[in-house]
């Protein structure tokens, strides 16, 4: 390359990033370098507390720097209804409804053959166990993602869980299909929420 050392290692750096090109790896590499000293400081420690301060709920396997998490200890939330999503991100976007009012349980992935990742590989097997141990749960909400593997993994789950006895929906489609729920808007979560169905 033709920028001094320091620089390839910052663009390259910003290239392991996701959707990060050489390019603009570089345009952010010279912006971080004509920021001020304490900003790219403040910077610096944010990725590396964030980093070293997060970790996944012991319950629920969301990010959280107390465990258990704070929707998991918190005492006036519905213990009768599990939501289960892909990622944190996911947790981000329903709570941002304020219309779920249950715990959550978060997978971190979606069974993907093709990428061939496993019910084991994703956080099924702590989601069966927790409800397999805990009495109060009496619904579960299957919020995969409205893709592929989202549904794929909905209907996985829902064969496993529906022996304990327990209620088993999906949201509603009208989500944008092969979309992302955390890029649906507040307005088209609730509605998917408020018209889940039976699966
Ligand atoms: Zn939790």
């Amino acid at each position: 390359m033709f920028y001094p050392e320091p620089v390839s290692r910052l663009i390259e750096g910003f290239m392991k990033l996701p959707g990060i090109g050489p390019k603009t790896a570089a345009r952010l590499a010279f912006f971080v370098l004509n920021m001020k000293e304490d900003d790219v400081l403040d910077l610096a420690k944010a990725l590396v507390n964030a980093k070293r301060q997060l970790h996944y709920c012991s319950v629920c396997n969301n990010i959280t720097d107390v465990d258990p998490c704070h929707i998991c200890s918190d005492k006036r939330r519905d213990a009768s209804i599990i939501c289960v999503v892909q990622e944190p991100r996911d947790v981000v976007a329903m709570e941002k409804t304020r219309e779920f009012q249950g715990q959550y349980h978060v997978l971190q992935g979606a069974i993907s053959p093709m990428d061939g990742i496993g019910p084991e590989d994703i956080r099924i097997p702590d989601l069966l166990k927790r409800i397999g141990a805990d009495e109060t749960v009496k619904e579960i909400i299957l919020a995969t993602n409205p893709n592929v593997e989202g549904e794929a993994t909905a209907m996985y789950l829902s064969r496993l869980i529906k022996p304990f006895g327990i209620r088993v929906t999906r949201i509603a489609h009208g989500l944008p299909v092969g979309g992302d729920l955390e890029y649906a808007d507040e307005v088209t979560l609730t509605k998917a929420l408020e018209g889940r169905r039976e699966v």
